[in-house]
């Protein structure tokens, strides 16, 4: 499989066509140029929005069950062409073929699920409402939005995008989609399975390019209604301005700094499993990495021990390495930005553990070895700021009160987890934590039924589950004199 040397970059109104911007997209594990993409400005961005505005009215009108088939026709199309999506993901993001297929299946489910959605607005979007007076009637319903503008970010192509696209298309709002000048070939692939879906031209639009070329003046258009976003806190607060000169309303998913919490009680092999996973999994490159490590005293040497082994030993390599555990991070600029959040943090007196720079068999790339910190200053950048990258920091604590605070110590509340044998216990320490999702004992899964979201500077909204979907609804009632 390979790319071609250019590719159109635009797909408005039910064609492609190529924009004057060339983004140059690099394959992160060897530095080598996979192609050209040609993407827009804010003339493409024009043309998309008013493709969507004109598309809105038929769309708009659909029945649930119409929108909901063309969801499930995408979701096949993806599975179809699974082989494919995995080998872009990994291609331009640099992650192991294995996580590549957990992305893809993310997306076949959330589509699907959407589609669920979608056919049961038919039974009744229009619901009466209780009144205090026999002279009214009442009723609500939920209608699309309008034309929504997605901006997502590189870190899970794709897999964010799905689960801001399907809701908004499952509510009747038309698209216009802006993917990260970083990875836009995972986008590419999905906007050429939806033109072959069924979807009416102009309901989804696509314009690749930058931040300011594309994501500014479609956050600034007054025909857009809403914006939703996902990316760094810095352009999050951009795109909220911007789009408060039109009063949009706004969705954010935006960055964490996550807590793993490993109470006394733990079973330590499961702790260092879940640590490791919620740390390394796509080279630690998550808004939900728990890259805060909380361990009770009396585990905390023989955790760290067990931990720093398990790092050591994990396999860091090409994404089509078929025993790769962690692959490449995904451009220079953010190898760059990690390797000075280590540095940073040697500065500010942690002590590293493990890891800390390049591994030794792998000359070029943006590959980095697993890092462990400990006695981390609490009022450093490594403690406090997101590093988004596979760098965990350990401290120990002496009560799980102790442990809740540190935790609860952010400016950020997306998720945690906790890890510890008594199952009643481990609920209580969950219900005290600001995070929009905590796992007990398992792995970071996710649901499409399930809330995607946090508290705090993390969030601004929920994706997923019924939530995702009223995100591009408005509510309208209305009364009747009887
Ligand atoms: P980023 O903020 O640099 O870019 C995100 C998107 O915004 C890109 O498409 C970019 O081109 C666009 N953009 C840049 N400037 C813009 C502007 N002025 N107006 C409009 N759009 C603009 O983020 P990134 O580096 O691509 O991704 C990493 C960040 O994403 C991390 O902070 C991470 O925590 C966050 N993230 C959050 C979640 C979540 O669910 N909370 C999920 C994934 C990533």
């Amino acid at each position: 499989m390979s790319f071609p040397i250019t590719l159109d970059g635009l797909y408005i109104d039910g064609q492609w066509s190529a924009g004057d911007e060339h983004l140059r997209v690099i394959n992160p594990a060897t530095e080598a140029l996979l192609t050209t993409v040609n993407g827009g400005d804010e003339r493409a961005v024009d043309l998309a929005v008013t493709a969507a505005s004109a598309a809105f009215a038929d769309w708009s009108h659909t029945t649930g069950r119409q929108r909901g088939a063309i969801l499930r026709a995408i979701a096949s199309g993806v599975q179809a062409r699974r082989e494919r999506l995995m080998f872009v993901q990994s291609s331009n993001n640099g992650k192991p073929q294995f996580e590549a297929g957990i992305d893809v299946d993310d997306v076949i489910a959330t589509f699907e699920y959407y589609a669920g959605l979608a056919d049961a607005m038919d039974g009744g979007l229009d619901r009466m409402v209780e009144l205090p007076s026999d002279d009214f009637a009442a009723r609500v319903r939920r209608e699309p939005c309008g034309v929504v503008g997605l901006i997502v970010p590189w870190n899970f192509p794709m897999v964010t995008t799905a689960w801001k696209l399907a809701p908004a298309l499952a509510a009747g709002c038309c698209v216009v989609l802006k993917p990260s000048e970083v990875t836009p070939l995972p986008e590419l692939e999905l906007a050429a399975i939806i033109a072959e879906s069924g979807l009416p031209k102009g309901v989804f639009n696509l314009v690749c390019g930058t931040g300011l070329a594309v994501g500014a003046p479609l956050s600034g258009d007054p025909r857009v209604a809403k914006i939703s976003f996902t990316g760094s806190n810095a352009v999050g607060v951009q795109v909220m301005q911007r789009a408060a000169e039109t009063i949009k309303g706004v969705s954010l998913e935006l960055g964490g700094k996550s807590s793993l919490l490993v109470l006394a009680d733990a079973d330590l092999d499961l702790a260092v499993e879940l640590a490791s996973g919620g740390g390394f999994f796509n080279a630690g490159q998550m808004c939900s990495a728990t890259s805060r490590v909380l361990v009770a005293d009396e585990l905390a040497d023989e955790f760290l021990r067990r931990l720093t082994a398990k790092a050591e030993s994990i396999r860091v390599a090409d994404p089509f390495d078929p025993d790769v555990e962690m692959g490449a991070l995904v451009n220079q600029a953010q190898y760059q930005r990690v390797l000075g959040h280590i540095d940073r943090g040697l500065s500010a007196g942690a002590r590293l553990v493990c890891g800390g720079g390049r591994p030794a068999d792998l000359s070029r790339g943006y590959f980095l070895q697993p890092t462990i910190f400990t006695d981390v200053p609490r009022d450093s950048a490594l403690w406090c700021e997101e590093i988004f990258g596979p760098v965990l920091c350990v401290r120990r604590f002496a009560t799980e009160q102790e442990a809740i605070a540190l935790a609860n110590d952010s400016q950020f509340g997306l998720v945690a987890s906790v890890v510890g044998a008594d199952v009643a216990n481990a609920e209580r320490v969950a219900n005290a934590l600001q995070a929009g999702l905590v796992w007990i004992n398992a792995p970071q899964v996710i649901f499409p039924q399930t809330a995607w979201g946090g508290y705090k500077q993390s969030s601004l909204g929920r994706e997923l589950g019924p939530w995702g979907l009223q995100a591009f609804q408005e509510i309208k009632h209305v009364i009747r004199a009887l």
